[in-house]
């Protein structure tokens, strides 16, 4: 790849779209449209930051100096589908819900139950996205990716160390994912991914603006009377609850009545608000219950 030989529009002073709706901008941001651009990206900036749909993203008012990079391109949304060996490469700028749709069309089962969550493929996998109905660790055969030094990786599942919210690949900047998925019917899975649909508006408030679940679910280092026994993880929105921290606010940031572990944002929100709540929610829980929340939501500042 020769990476001199492509120049890259760099856009100055850029807005973040985030799915909180609110924050700062980004001092640089580009849209390299291949590989070979995102590899000159990081010759100007190798401390870059990758954006992708903004959906587990709180960036603060001042912004964030550096280089931002979109994948959300033509060159990062390439979509190859081979049915019979119940594979799909998919570029990393491509979005989760659009890939779902497809798959589901098509009649490959394994990501159906992850319908719901907003995410571009590669901030999926960053992430490994999931909840109740699975991860998309759980069908990740190779991740394609490129290293701080503009190196090209294609890193095979059993090389992965896929968590709870976790890949260990937030290092490397992912540039593409190829799926191993199985065949199924299409009306079944077009019945699933309305089940996972119906959980998730059933249970959180998704006309509001927020990035999701604020926090992990913890596990617990030892047994909290009411909540559960040391090992075991627990829902951080059950915990929140009980520490009464349903509809505490401030500013324009409020933990929701309909799900204590999303806060969600009004129009006049700061990004400041979101984390001084956090703050207060994460001082709550640990005063109540002795249980030290971790945040899941990435927020992104000028010395974070
Ligand atoms: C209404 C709502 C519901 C949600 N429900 C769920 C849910 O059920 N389960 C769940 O897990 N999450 C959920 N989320 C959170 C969010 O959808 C996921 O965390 C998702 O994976 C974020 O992907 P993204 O592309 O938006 O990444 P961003 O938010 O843009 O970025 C998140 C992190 O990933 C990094 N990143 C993004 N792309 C790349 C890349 N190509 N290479 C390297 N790093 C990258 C970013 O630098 C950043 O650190 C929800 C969010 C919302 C708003």
């Amino acid at each position: 790849m020769n990476a001199e030989a492509t120049e890259v529009e760099i856009e100055r002073g850029a807005r973040l779209p985030t799915w909180f709706g609110i924050g700062g901008g980004a001092d640089l941001l580009a849209r390299p449209s291949n590989a070979a651009e995102l590899v000159r990206c990081l010759h100007i900036d190798p401390g870059l930051r990758v954006l992708g749909d903004g959906a587990n993203l709180l960036v603060d008012d001042a912004g964030v100096g550096g280089l931002v990079v979109s994948l959300q391109t033509d060159g990062f949304q390439e979509i190859d589908w081979d049915r019979g060996a119940g594979r799909v490469y998919a570029g990393a700028g491509v979005s989760l819900p659009r890939l779902i749709g497809q798959s589901v069309q098509r009649g490959l089962g394994g990501i159906a139950g992850l319908a719901g969550i907003p995410a571009t493929l590669g901030g999926a996998v960053v992430m490994n996205a999931g909840g109740t109905f699975g991860e998309i660790g759980d069908v990740v055969a190779v991740v394609h990716a490129v290293d701080r030094a503009g190196r090209e990786h294609a890193i095979e599942r059993a090389r992965i160390d896929f968590g709870y919210r976790r890949s260990g690949l937030g290092h490397l900047l992912i540039t593409g994912v190829q799926l191993a998925l199985t065949a199924g019917d299409a009306e079944d899975l077009r019945g699933e991914r309305q089940r996972a649909m119906d959980y998730k508006k059933g249970t959180q408030p998704l006309a509001d603006k927020s990035a999701g679940c604020c926090f992990k679910n913890p596990t617990l280092t030892g047994d909290v009377d009411g909540l559960g026994d040391a090992g075991q993880r627990v829902s951080a929105g059950l915990v929140l609850d009980r520490a009464g921290c349903k509809g505490l606010c401030v500013g324009g940031a409020t933990v929701s009545e309909a799900h204590a572990n999303f806060i969600v944002t009004s129009r006049d929100a700061r990004a400041r608000d979101v984390i001084e709540l956090m703050d207060v929610c994460t001082a709550r829980v640990l005063d109540t219950f002795g249980v030290a929340l971790e945040r899941e939501v990435v927020v992104w500042g000028r010395d974070s």
